[in-house]
């Protein structure tokens, strides 16, 4: 058998300047930044795991595998994934659970289970028991640039459709409700009634008045879902606009931990859980 003892773990940040930024509701993203973590195995076999850093503060993350997780996983075997997960996790309560350190401890969970799967030859997928060949994808787009209008959104939209996608996920709470009703209706009006739309909020609203009666305006376009309308703290905020609203609300995107994914399901927050690897 393949000698699995863990030999190194490497760190390093990625940034890639986004020549035309996009936006969400409430920020602008000039840049995408991605933590990457190697674990090399005495075998010779290297796994590679990565977390977005979508604000500047990847040294964060890279701090988190240097000074509190490496020592956890270096010596230890690779495939014993579950146990390093709890040991990694157990060392940095005080600093961990949700957040940037919480990201690098997923960056070297990943990367152990994509060395133990390239270790025996197999896709990870299949490692996990995996077996369908293909599954269902929607298109994430309909960002807000300067000078992009309703039906520069609908283009965009239309050519997802065009290009197979049978879904397809805009932008939403940037605007005031009419320029946000005005975008969804070009949408839905172009890409017709059998397309999937969804709307990702990224956290727009503050109050459970406001998502309520957006999502009044927008419950005639069938909207397939309405993702993250509050900060994900705001829990009990999710449950009350799922209770007043047709349209069932997605989330858990930057949540961490199955305990949160519980708590979101067990309080009726959320209906389509999002939950980030
Ligand atoms: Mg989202």
């Amino acid at each position: 058998m393949a000698d699995s003892r863990v030999t190194e773990v490497r760190v390093r940040a990625e940034r890639r300047a986004l020549l035309n930024p996009p936006s969400f509701s409430t920020r602008t993203v000039p840049a995408r930044i991605f933590v990457v973590v190697e674990v090399h195995r005495a075998d010779g076999t290297v796994g590679e795991g990565f977390t977005p850093c979508n604000a500047e503060g990847s040294r964060v993350v890279v701090a988190a595998v240097d000074e509190l997780l490496r020592d956890v996983v270096v010596g230890e075997d690779s495939w014993d994934v579950e146990r390093l997960w709890a040991a990694m996790y157990q060392k940095v309560l005080l600093h961990g659970r949700v957040g940037s350190v919480m990201r690098a401890l997923s960056a070297i969970d990943i990367a152990l289970w994509d060395a133990n799967a390239r270790s025996v030859g197999l896709p990870l997928w299949k490692l996990l028991g995996g077996h369908a060949q293909t599954v269902p994808a929607y298109a994430s787009g309909g960002y807000y640039f300067e000078g992009k209008d309703a039906s520069g959104l609908a283009d965009e939209m239309e050519s997802y459709v065009q290009a197979g996608f049978r879904a397809v996920k805009m932008k939403v709470g940037r605007g005031d409700l009419r320029s946000e009703e005005a975008r969804i209706a070009a949408v839905r009006e172009r890409v017709g009634p059998d397309v999937l739309v969804m709307l990702d909020a990224n956290n727009a609203w503050a109050d459970v008045v406001t998502a309520q009666r957006m999502m009044a305006m927008f419950e005639k376009y069938d909207p397939y879902w309405i993702e993250e309308p509050f900060s994900p703290d705001d829990k009990r905020s999710h449950a009350a606009l799922a209770a007043r609203t047709s349209v069932p609300v997605a989330t858990g995107e930057i949540e961490a931990g199955r305990w949160a994914h519980l708590e979101l399901l067990g309080q009726g927050s959320a209906q389509i859980l999002q939950t980030d690897a």
